[in-house]
C-alpha cells in the first residue's frame, strides 16, 4: 500500500508544476480536470484494492484518506492496513464513526472559550483588588510616619488615599459581580451544550460520547463490577429502509432504542454506537450473565409485529445481532472484542448474540 498522497495539499500542486514537462509555462496553474481524473483514478483504484463497495462512505473516506490531512482517520486506516493488509467495508464504517465522535463541537469550543476568558477576567480583576491593598497600605504607613510632624497634611492624605481605595473597591466589586454573574450564566449553557452534546437527538440515548464518560464513571466504580460490554446491531436495516422509507426507519430505530433500555434495564447503560448500532454496558453482569439478558431482550424484541403508522403496512419482525465482551483493564480492547463477536454472529446467520468469557489478549 502506498503513502497516502494528496492532490490538495500546497505541497503537491508545487511538485505537480515542478514535473510538468519542458516548453511548458512553469507557473501556470495545474490542468483542474486532469487532477480530478487522477483523484478519481486514485479512489477507484483505492476502492477496487480492498474490494470496498463504490458506496458515498467509502467514496468519502478514501478522499480522505488519500488527502492525508486528517491524522486520527489516516492513522487509524494505516493501523489496521499493517495488520491486516486490507480494509473492509466494516471497518471503513468503524473508522468514520470514531473519527466523528472524535470531533468537539463548535459550539463546546465557544463556550470553553468563553468561560475562560471570563476566569481571566476573575483573575485581573482580583490581581487589581490585591495591588490596590498593598497600595493602600505602604499609604497609610507614610501618612502615620508623617503624623506626627505634619498632622495637618498627613490627615489629608489620609482621607484621599481611603476616599480613593473606596472608589476603587468598589469599582473592583461591581466588575467581579458583573464577571460571577456571567460565568453563572455561561456555566449553565455549558452544561446544557455538554448535555446536548452527549445525547443522541433521534433516540434521546446517549450517543457515543455520551457513553464513554458514563462508561469511565460507572468503571470507576469498583462496587458495580464485573462489567461487560455488548455491541448490537439490528439485522436488515437496510432493507427496512429501501421498503418504507427514511422516516420510517428513523421510528424503528426509535422504537428498538427504548426497547433495549426499558428491557434491560437501570443497570445497562443502553447508548446509539451510531447508525442502526447500539452499544450496553452491563454493570455488576460478567459476560455470560449479560449475554443471557441480553439474548432474552432479542427473543422478546422478536415477538413484537411492526407496523408502519403511516402506511398501515406490516414491517414484520426485527432482529438484532450483538457480541458481548467481559471488560477487564482497557475498555478499548472489550469493544474490539465485542465488534468481532457481532461480526461473527452476523456471520452465523444474524438474530442471535455470541459471548466470549476468555480474557481479551487470547481470544482476540
Ligand atoms: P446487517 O444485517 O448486515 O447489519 O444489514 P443492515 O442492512 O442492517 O446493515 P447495512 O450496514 O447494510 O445498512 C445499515 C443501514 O442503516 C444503512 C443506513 O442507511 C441505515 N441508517 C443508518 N443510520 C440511520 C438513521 O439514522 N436513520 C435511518 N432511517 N437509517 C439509518
Ligand atoms: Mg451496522
Ligand atoms: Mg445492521
Amino acid at each position: 500500500m502506498s503513502a497516502p498522497v494528496s492532490l490538495h495539499s500546497p505541497l503537491d500542486r508545487l511538485v505537480s508544476w515542478f514535473r510538468r514537462g519542458e516548453g511548458e509555462d512553469p507557473w501556470a496553474a495545474p490542468d483542474r480536470t486532469a487532477l480530478h481524473r487522477l483523484r478519481y483514478e486514485q479512489i477507484g483504484a483505492f476502492l477496487f484494492q480492498h474490494g470496498l463497495e463504490p458506496s458515498t462512505t467509502n467514496f468519502d473516506f478514501a478522499g480522505r484518506f488519500l488527502d492525508g490531512l486528517e491524522a486520527p482517520l489516516v492513522r487509524a486506516a494505516q493501523e489496521l492496513l499493517n495488520a491486516k493488509g486490507s480494509l473492509t467495508d466494516r471497518d471503513v464504517e468503524r473508522i468514520v464513526e470514531r473519527c466523528a465522535a472524535g470531533e468537539t463541537p463548535d459550539k463546546l469550543d465557544k463556550l470553553t472559550r468563553e468561560l475562560e476568558s471570563k476566569v481571566a477576567d476573575c483573575l485581573a480583576a482580583v490581581g487589581d483588588a490585591t495591588a490596590s491593598t498593598s497600595a493602600y497600605s505602604t499609604a497609610l504607613g507614610e501618612a502615620a510616619d508623617q503624623m506626627g510632624s505634619e498632622p495637618g497634611e498627613a490627615y489629608r492624605r489620609l482621607l484621599e488615599v481611603t476616599l480613593d481605595v473606596a472608589e476603587t473597591t468598589r469599582r473592583i466589586g461591581g466588575r467581579l459581580e458583573r464577571t460571577r454573574e456571567g460565568t453563572r450564566r455561561l456555566r449553565a449553557d455549558l452544561e446544557r451544550a455538554v448535555r446536548e452534546a452527549e445525547e443522541d437527538h433521534l433516540t434521546g440515548l446517549p450517543n457515543r460520547r455520551g457513553f464513554f464518560a458514563r462508561m469511565e464513571e460507572t468503571l470507576a466504580r469498583p462496587d458495580a463490577a464485573p462489567f461487560a460490554l455488548a455491541l448490537c446491531d439490528i439485522d436488515n436495516f437496510k432493507a427496512i429502509n429501501d421498503r418504507h422509507g427514511h422516516h420510517t426507519g428513523d421510528r424503528v430505530l426509535r422504537f428498538v432504542a427504548r426497547f433495549l433500555r426499558e428491557d434491560l434495564g437501570r443497570r445497562v447503560t443502553v447508548a446509539r454506537y451510531g447508525g442502526e448500532e447500539f452499544v450496553c454496558l452491563f454493570e455488576g453482569a460478567d459476560a455470560e450473565e449479560a449475554a443471557d439478558l441480553l439474548d432474552g431482550c432479542r427473543a422478546r424484541l422478536r415477538e413484537r409485529l411492526l407496523r408502519d403508522q403511516t402506511t398501515d403496512l406490516p414491517i414484520g419482525r426485527i432482529s438484532f445481532s450483538a457480541g458481548v465482551a467481559p471488560v477487564a483493564g482497557d475498555h478499548a480492547d472489550a469493544l474490539r472484542l465485542a465488534d468481532d463477536l457481532l461480526y461473527a454472529a452476523k456471520h452465523a446467520g444474524k438474530d442471535r448474540v455470541v459471548t466470549s468469557t476468555l480474557p481479551v489478549a487470547s481470544a482476540a
